[in-house]
């Protein structure tokens, strides 16, 4: 089908240096588990192990909690802001420099393209840290009363889906405000939250200050219900941020939660075609569709349901899925083996409930975990595929003839993370902004992020906001 064929443009993997194995991060420095084991990281285009890396035992926890509180105590608590502040520049800035390695190391560990991680991921990254730095010394500034004190000790756990990026959400606004971190990142992607850990050390920010503890779900259970922490953030299931809010429930921590989604990508009759599939190509397919706040239920209005079918259609015909190190490559791997099986099985029963199942023609590699992107039509309210985060390329398309029919549509769904609305009327847009119960509504764009602007949830979504003003919220006793 396709027109020409790109020749492969490899990005070289020589520039990132991963070691065969990795200790824990306490107090500024990597040291052995002293009651955990080891888990591998694999890249999941390759099913090639890249690293061993150590699980965090409730004993090590407890050392990191140690030393962050003391860390807190001691140094990053009674720093002025300006001073905080210029550690955050120079890791920001540090993010830049070694933003090659960084994206490499990410599309290795997470199996995300090349293209994505480096126009993406981690600009994005030290777009975080750089506007976090910004208001480490203008706290008195923030909205929150003349002098807002930071909460101690913050226990933050991440998924795999963007790696780093989960990293910088928590960890920018959480040092700003003047709180020292435990951070576990998720267990099939902890390379590139190793590899930061190098970069506070390169920084020289104060040891205990960042601590990194390596692990699955029982580390990061150990982390959120730890006693000395005083502060949790969870971004991951509905599932597990439900076990987390009952576990810390009666404690005085505070929580933020940033959890699943079902968003609703709305395309009106007066919408620029092309453009909106664009947009629908990049809501859902954008990281193999690994992100909480895709677009994966289209609501596409009746009277242009054939126009944007087709062009939907060819444009996927055109989606190249394979190496993530190629520049050329539009999907990647899927992050697990885990993840796929339950793609694969939300897809079947997609077919099984009636649904028509559509994917392009697509060769995918023999090795590693791959899925090819799918639509699938005639999808009814009903069917799992409309209400479950099925969290891989999988697009679930249903029809609407007037706004309240979409609005009614759009908002039939446990999550509220986010939604989209194509329209040429700018009126029609905030009129269903008002309507839509999700924490981001784009208009005529979709999955854009930026560091000054809140990102959260509504229901089963989660509560807290991230980003922005309001991300330093979570971080203050207000
Ligand atoms: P997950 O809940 O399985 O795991 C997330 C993290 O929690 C991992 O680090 C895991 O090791 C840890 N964990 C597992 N059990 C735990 C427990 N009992 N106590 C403490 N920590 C535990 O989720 P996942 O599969 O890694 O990530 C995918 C989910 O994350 C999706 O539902 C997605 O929508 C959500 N997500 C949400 C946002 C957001 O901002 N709202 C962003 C990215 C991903």
């Amino acid at each position: 089908m396709a027109l020409f064929e790109y020749a492969p443009a490899p990005e070289s993997r020589s520039v990132v240096d991963i070691k065969p194995s990795y200790g824990l991060f306490i107090n500024g420095e990597f040291v052995d588990p002293t009651d955990g084991g080891a888990l591998k990281s694999i890249n999941p285009a390759s099913e090639e192990v890249l690293a061993e890396v150590a699980e965090a035992g409730a004993g090590d926890v407890d050392r990191a909690v140690r030393a962050a509180r003391a860390a807190y105590e001691k140094v990053w608590g009674p720093m002025p802001g300006r001073d905080r502040a210029k550690y955050l520049f120079r890791i920001a800035r540090l993010i830049q420099e070694r933003g090659r390695e960084l994206a490499v190391l990410e599309s290795l560990d997470n199996g995300k393209p090349i293209r994505e991680s480096r126009d993406v991921d981690i600009p994005l990254v030290a777009a975080y840290f750089f506007y976090y730095a910004g208001w480490a010394d203008k706290l008195p500034y923030a909205g929150f009363g003349s002098d807002p004190r930071p909460l101690g000790v913050a226990g933050q756990v991440i998924p795999w889906n963007f790696p780093l990026l989960m990293l910088a959400w928590k960890i920018a606004p959480a040092l700003a405000a003047g709180n020292t971190v435990v951070l576990k990142p998720a267990e099939t992607t902890p390379l590139t939250a190793l590899l930061f850990a190098e970069i506070c050390q390169q920084a020289e920010l104060p040891a205990g200050v960042v601590n990194i503890v390596t692990g699955a779900g029982d580390t990061g259970r150990a982390v959120v219900t730890h006693p000395g922490v005083d502060k949790v953030a969870f971004t991951g299931s509905t599932e597990v941020g439900r076990g987390i809010a009952k576990a810390i429930a009666g404690t005085r921590k505070k929580l933020t939660l940033e959890l699943g989604g079902k968003a609703a990508n709305i395309v009106f009759d007066d919408a620029p075609i092309d453009q909106a599939v664009e947009g629908i190509v990049n809501g859902i397919f954008f990281n193999q569709g690994h992100v909480c706040c895709a677009g994966s239920r289209l609501l596409v209005q009746e009277s242009v349901y054939d126009a944007v079918l087709e062009s939907l259609k060819r444009r996927m015909a055109r989606l190249r899925v394979g190496d993530p190190l190629d520049k050329n490559i539009d999907i990647g791997a899927i992050n697990s083996a885990a993840q796929l099986e339950r793609i694969r099985t939300l897809s079947e029963i997609g077919a099984q409930e009636g649904a028509e199942r559509w994917s392009p023609p697509c060769e995918l590699p023999d090795r590693g975990f791959w899925f090819a992107p799918t639509i699938f039509t005639g999808v009814s309210q009903a069917h799992r595929i409309a209400r479950e985060e099925i969290f891989g390329p999988v697009l679930s398309v249903l029809t609407f003839r007037t706004p309240a029919e979409a609005v009614e549509k759009a908002n039939n769904t446990p999550y509220g993370l986010s939604a989209g609305v194509w329209t040429d009327k700018g009126s029609r847009i905030l009129w269903m902004a008002d309507r839509l119960r999700a924490g981001v509504v784009w208009a005529n764009t979709f999955n854009k992020f930026d560091p000054t602007s809140p990102f959260g949830g509504y229901k089963e979504s989660g509560y807290g906001r991230e980003g922005g003003r309001h991300g330093l919220e979570a971080y203050l006793d207000v």
